[in-house]
Formats: structure tokens, sequence, C-alpha cells
């Protein structure tokens, strides 16, 4: 079957593939997380063909640059269509990748269409502004002008639309794309980026999406620190941000991070239990926890928190029954990436046993072939402290506590160093507005949802988070200007030299 599915995408007879997953010096093996077994093995680049990549993606940039940019909003059109005819075969590739149950692996491709949608409107806009001067006959304008060849590091648990994300906007903005993936996803990023750099070649303009894979020491590290990279976007843990952020700040280079988060839900005592319950298990159980949205912290109106959590155990309990292969059908919950997250998942459980929590279901690796885990749910008790509930375990364990006032419950989900995705769950309009508080008291989270869960973000709003999840913005809204520099102009058509300040120079 996979086989069949790597010839239908052209990766079967590709010159950096090998489907025998024969590995050795210079190639990756990259494994199915639902067997354990490898699926192929892909050619790394070396410190050379680096090197051929990057000075090609500057002489590529010097020419791309000047294409109008409604004309860079075609090619990222027709990017769109080509991904849509491919979206089932591309959707079952990232399931046999990366463990995604097929509906999420097929909606990891429809966000690839989405944003190159999203992409074309804007390649009609890219507005700048226009500004009085304090000097008569003078003009202030900003525009927006390509920034160069772009990096963009990627995590094995989106392997394709946060590449495309990225590279959709930076097409549209005029620049080159050098796409890093994570080896845990090698053959998911061949496929997409070989699909646009065909469609972008075939309309003329080969060399804008290019492709480095290869460990962090020779090729990541390589990438972050290299010049000639005005901007690198990175998406990956808070380990891997901080020395990326490093990095790029010693050369006063430009990052965009997309890191861990710690995402938590509050259940206020007026709450809809019809939304949130299933909200909540979606949100936790979803991707087998291995989103950075994942709902990983619950707070519960104390007065309602045994009957949350019971509704919450007989919602797992239907879970339970389906876990399993990502591509069959009827199933909910896929593996884990690799054993050393079964490992990190155990390590979790066990800790939290010893912190004092309650296991109230799950809590065991499923004995079977593949890295599968229960979906679990701890309660803490002994007075809310279960300090395991500060890190981010990839793994879908949601840990339960209670509180009394909504003021308390905001104080301890902000209570975490990560600060990406939030929600609430009330009818209350004043419960609400403390949540969303337009002076900032409420979430501290970059995502801040009201009576909807935690995951499953839309292309549309600007997507990222706060304190340690990076700080960075993508998609939506106007995070383009990030593969943009900004460039502001006085126009002076008054035929006379006037200093700004009422400065006399004579
Ligand atoms: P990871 O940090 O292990 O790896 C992410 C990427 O960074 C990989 O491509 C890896 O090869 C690369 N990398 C690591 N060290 C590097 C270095 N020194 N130089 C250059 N590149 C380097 O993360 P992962 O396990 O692949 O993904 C899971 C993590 O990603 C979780 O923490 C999750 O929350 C986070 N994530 C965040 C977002 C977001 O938008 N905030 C989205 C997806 C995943």
């Amino acid at each position: 079957m996979a086989t069949d599915l790597l010839k239908r995408l052209g990766l079967a007879d590709h010159p950096r593939v090998r489907i025998d997953g024969a590995g050795g010096d210079g190639w990756a093996v990259t494994e199915n997380p639902a067997t354990g077994k490898a699926l192929a093995a892909v050619k790394l680049d070396d410190t050379a063909s680096y090197e051929r990549e990057l000075a090609g993606a500057v002489e590529t940039f010097k020419r791309f640059r000047s294409v109008p940019a409604p004309v860079r909003g075609q090619i990222v059109r027709a990017i769109g269509e080509e991904f849509r005819t491919h979206k089932k075969d591309l959707g079952e590739l990232v399931a046999l990748e990366v463990g995604k149950i097929r509906a999420e692996g097929e909606g990891e491709i429809q966000e690839i269409i989405d944003i190159a949608e999203f992409a074309v409107g804007l390649s009609r806009q890219l507005p700048g502004q226009i500004f009085p001067s304090e000097r008569a006959k003078h003009r202030i304008l900003e525009q927006w002008l390509p920034l160069g060849p772009i990096g963009v590091i990627s995590a094995f648990n989106f392997p394709a639309a946060v590449w495309a994300w990225n590279a959709a906007l930076a097409t549209v903005c005029g620049d080159v794309t050098i796409w890093k993936p994570s080896l845990l996803a090698p053959l998911t990023a061949l496929a997409c980026n070989g699909i646009a750099e065909r469609v972008s070649t075939s309309m003329g303009h080969p060399g804008v999406f290019r492709l480095v894979m290869g460990l962090d020491s020779v090729i990541g590290e390589r990438l972050v620190a290299d010049r000639r990279v005005p901007l690198i976007s990175a998406t990956g843990s808070c380990r891997m941000g901080k020395r990326v952020g490093q990095v790029v700040a010693d050369r006063v280079g430009r990052c965009l991070l997309e890191l861990g988060g710690n995402n938590a839900v509050i259940v206020a005592e007026d709450a809809d239990l019809k939304l949130a319950v299933p909200a909540i298990v979606f949100g936790a159980v979803g991707t087998a926890g291995q989103r950075c949205t994942s709902t990983r912290r619950l707070f519960v109106h104390e007065k309602i928190a045994d009957d949350v959590c019971r509704r919450l155990v007989d919602g797992y309990k239907q879970v339970m029954g389906k876990i399993g292969d990502p591509l069959s059908a009827g199933t909910l919950v896929g593996p884990l990436i690799n054993a050393a997250s079964v490992e990190g998942y155990k390590r979790a459980v066990d800790e939290a046993k010893k912190q004092g929590g309650t296991v109230l279901i799950g809590g065991e690796a499923v004995v079977r072939e593949g890295n599968y885990v229960q979906p679990t749910i701890v309660r803490a008790t002994a007075g809310n402290k279960l300090p395991i509930a500060r890190e981010e375990t990839f793994a879908p364990i949601l840990y339960v506590f209670t509180f009394k006032t909504i003021e308390e419950a905001i104080e301890l989900q902000n209570g975490v160093e990560q600060g990406l995705s939030s929600a609430i769950f009330t009818n209350n309009l004043l419960t609400s507005e403390a949540f969303l508080a337009a002076d900032g008291s409420g979430s501290d989270c970059g995502i801040a949802n009201v009576n909807a869960g935690t995951s499953g973000a839309e292309i549309g709003g600007a997507f990222g988070g706060e304190k340690e999840t990076g700080g960075g913005r993508e998609s939506g809204s106007d995070s383009w200007k990030v593969y943009m520099r900004r460039q502001t102009s006085v126009v002076n058509y008054s035929g006379k030299l006037e200093l700004a300040q009422g400065i006399k120079f004579e």
C-alpha cells in the first residue's frame, strides 16, 4: 500500500528516496509510527549541496522579487489547485509518516489550499500607508518590499501545513523559501515541496521553493546562522526556539518563533457542558495529544468538577475502543511519533502519580506493534499541586484542577511559561469578558477562545503565542508583514528644501 502511494506521488523513483528503507551514511530512515517499521530512506544534504541551494536561492530571489505581486499570486493559486488534486494522497502520506488519522492528514492539506487562497487575495494588496507630513508639499509613504530568501524550519507534527503557511505568504511577498523539515517527516516535505516547485517552474519561475534536509548539527545550525537568510521562521519545541533565537540574534537577523504550548480550558460554573465536554475530549485526545494547541490542562469550577470528570471519563471510554491504525475507518486516536515519545508519556504519568495525582482513566502504553498509548486524565488532588503539568508532554495527558473564582482560574491558567492557546466555556458575559479583558488582565495567550476548544485554528486569524511560545505570528491577519521589509519615504514636491522639526541649517 505504502509503495503504491509513494509511486502515485512520484516518490518511489525520486533520486533522494530509497523505498527499501536502506539507511547508511548520509541517509535518514523515516518510520511508520503505527508499526515502528521503515517506510523509506531519504538522502540528506551535506555542506556542499547546502551551499548550492543557498547560492541558488540568493540568485533566484534577485529575479523573483521583480515579478509583480499579482503574478506571484497566480503561481500560488496554481499550487493550491495542484494540492487540491492530490489532497487524498498527500493526506494519506501525512497519516503514514506521522500517524495522524486520515481525516486530520487531509485536513492538513486543506490548510495548504486555504492559505493559498488567502495569499492569492493578499497578492493584490500588501498595502502600504501614507502619512501627513509637517512640511508643506511633502508626503510620507510607507511601502513593503520583498525581504530575501526565507528559512522555514518545521516540526514533525504539522509536516506540511506549517511550511505552506510560511511559503504561500513568502511567495506572494516576493521571497524564495528554503525549507528545512523535520527528519521525522521527510517524505511529506519532498512531496509537498516537489509539487510547489514543479508548478512554479512550469510557470517560468524555477528555484522559488527549495528544500534542505539534514542533521540539526550540520544543516539546521548552518541555515540558522546564515547571513544570507534575513528571516528564520522556526516551529518546534521551546528548547529549539531558545537556541535558534540566540543564534539569529547574534547576527541581528529576524526570527519568527512558533514554539511549545501548555494550553488550558476553563469551565465556568454556568458552562454548557454539551459544548465543553466534546471540545475538551477533541482538544486533549485529537492527534494523540501531539498538536501544539492540544488541551493539556483543565480548570473546572469546584461545584461541577465531579460531574465534568464523570462526563469526560465516559467520553474517553468511547475513544479507548478507537485507538489504532490511523488509516483505518473509525480510528480516532493514532500512535505517538516514536518510541521516545512513548517513554516521555510513561515518565509523565508516573511523575503525576508520585506528585499525588489520581489517574481517572488511561495511563498505560498500549501493548501492540507501534507507538500507541492510552489517552489519560489525571486529577490533581492535594491542593491543586501537580508540578508536572507545567511541562509540555507531547502526548494525550489531560491534567484536571478546580477553582472557586474566575480570577483564580485565569491566574492558574496563566501560571506557566508557555502562552499559546486557551479557552473558556461560559454563557456569562462578565466571565467571558474577564477572560478577554481589554486591559490584558485576562488570558495571556496568543489565542483565547470562548465556547470553542484550544485546537483547530482557521487560517484567517494570526496564529501564534506569547512568552516561551515565542511571540511569532503566522498565517492570517497581517502576519505577511514579517516576510517583507518596510521602507519609509519622504517625497518633497515643494521645490524647496525644508528640514523637519523646523531646523535651520544655513
Ligand atoms: P523539535 O524542536 O524537536 O524540532 C522542530 C524542528 O527544529 C525540526 O525541524 C528540527 O530538526 C529543528 N531543529 C532542532 N534543533 C535545531 C537547531 N539547533 N538548529 C536548527 N534546527 C533545529 O520539535 P518537534 O518534536 O518536531 O515538534 C514538537 C514541538 O513543536 C512541540 O513543542 C510543539 O508544541 C511545537 N510546535 C509548535 C507549533 C506552534 O505553532 N507554536 C506548531 C507545531 C509544533
